[in-house]
């Protein structure tokens, strides 16, 4: 888990690369070197799977992906460069190679049936974050489905994912073993957490990813506490407007931009000064890695009243993580202690164990592939589809032949 990627092949040699990332992490991790490809399918814009996309386009491989992924892969990319440039970490492109790589999309509407070589693809929506698509493919011996990412409920901003017939089904096992709670329980005890900090004078820093939860946050708290002041700074307000130019992939695009139009937009640094007597922050990065989100950790640790709710998987090695087992996190390279309430809400776009069971079994496949799952995930769920179906876990750098 971390960075992802994966050709698939059939015997008559036709292939396709699926996704090809790096993992944020300090520094980045790096997949192995892929093999030529003409073709790659980018399901969707989280970097740990477009990260490396510029390496494959300065290759001369084309990406195929929905019109929202492609715009926002932009955003990603500079981001992805100033910050390795930032902290002199190498990066195996460069900024002609992501010149390159935007000149390189082959954008696709969902449903919309494309060719690759012999084969036949299609995208469908793959719930996650709006644009995400899961990818259908007919090859002449067998149809696949690659979920991506997926979620199979509605959240605030991507409508699900939906079951599709499949002969092999290449299924992501992020939350394998575990299951979520009742998220809209968890959206309220996150409004109300919101409250209750507001009320005792303190303000609430969420730090969000730029491409997903931030936009789910505003959604909520625009929805169940219109009255509150909140201030959005960071990569996501420029991913939203990305995503407000591409409306037909938005679950409910009209009050994503009243929620994005009420929320107080953080431009400069007289804003950031401003946003300190905000009621909640909503700002990046999501993990605490850098990102305005430590600028206000820094203001904000001497007040007891403020508190930090944090909404995202932290991974380790994280700030985030850190921050929760260390209660200390380091701020422009010096540990600093951080004496603030911390919560944590499980807001998770990722399909739960119990939900990809039952997504596997609706999609009547003899096959099924884990990927994008630690060992015990992925087991977990070996456990309960085994019982129907075939399945595979492979590990990095494995080659799997289904026949
Ligand atoms: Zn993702």
């Amino acid at each position: 888990m971390g960075n992802v990627g994966c050709v698939i092949e059939d015997s008559a040699g036709t292939r396709l690369l699926i996704d090809y990332g790096l993992a944020p992490t300090r520094p980045p991790k790096y997949p192995s070197e892929a093999p030529p490809v003409k073709h790659a399918i980018m399901t969707h814009a989280h970097i740990d799977h477009i990260g490396m996309a510029p390496w494959l386009t300065s290759h001369g491989t084309m990406l195929h992906g929905t019109d929202l992924t492609a715009a926002v892969s932009e955003i990603m990319w500079a981001d992805t460069y100033k910050v390795s440039d930032i902290e002199g970490y190498p990066l195996a492109w460069d900024k002609r190679d992501m010149e390159v790589a935007l000149d390189s999309w082959i954008p696709h509407q969902f449903d919309t049936w494309f060719d690759v070589g012999e084969w036949k693809c299609r995208l469908h929506p793959a719930g996650h974050i709006p644009g995400a698509a899961m990818i259908e493919i007919q090859t002449p011996d067998a149809t696949i489905l690659w979920t991506g990412d997926i979620d199979t409920r509605d959240s605030p901003n991507a409508p699900k994912a939906t079951p599709v017939d499949c002969d092999i089904l290449c299924l992501e096992g992020t939350y394998g073993g575990r299951t979520h709670p009742d998220r809209a329980e968890e959206e309220a005890r996150f409004v109300s957490r919101v409250l209750e900090v507001v009320s005792r004078g303190g303000v609430a820093l969420v730090p969000a990813f730029a491409s997903g939860r931030g936009q789910d946050i505003l959604r909520i708290l625009h929805r169940e506490a219109p009255t509150l002041d909140v201030h959005y700074d960071g990569m996501g307000t420029r991913v939203t407007r990305e995503w407000l130019g591409c409306p037909e992939f938005i679950q409910d695009s009209r009050a994503m931009e009243a929620a994005y139009r009420w929320s107080r937009r953080v431009t400069g640094k007289s804003d950031r000064k401003k946003a300190l007597g905000a009621d909640v922050i909503v700002t990046t990065s999501g993990m605490l890695d850098g990102g305005p989100a430590l600028w206000y950790l820094n203001r904000l640790r001497h007040d007891g009243s403020n508190a930090i709710l944090l909404t995202g998987y932290q991974a380790e090695g994280s700030g985030g993580r850190r921050l929760l087992e260390l209660g200390s996190l380091p701020i422009f390279g010096k540990q600093t202690r951080i004496p603030l309430e911390i919560d944590k809400f499980d807001l998770s776009n990722h399909a739960d164990h119990p939900s990809l069971c039952k997504f596997a079994s609706d999609c009547g496949p003899s096959h099924v592939v884990i990927f994008h799952a630690d060992e015990s995930a992925a087991k977990a769920l070996a456990e309960d589809i085994g019982e129907e179906t075939k399945v595979h876990i492979p590990s990095n750098n494995d080659t799997l032949e289904i026949s």
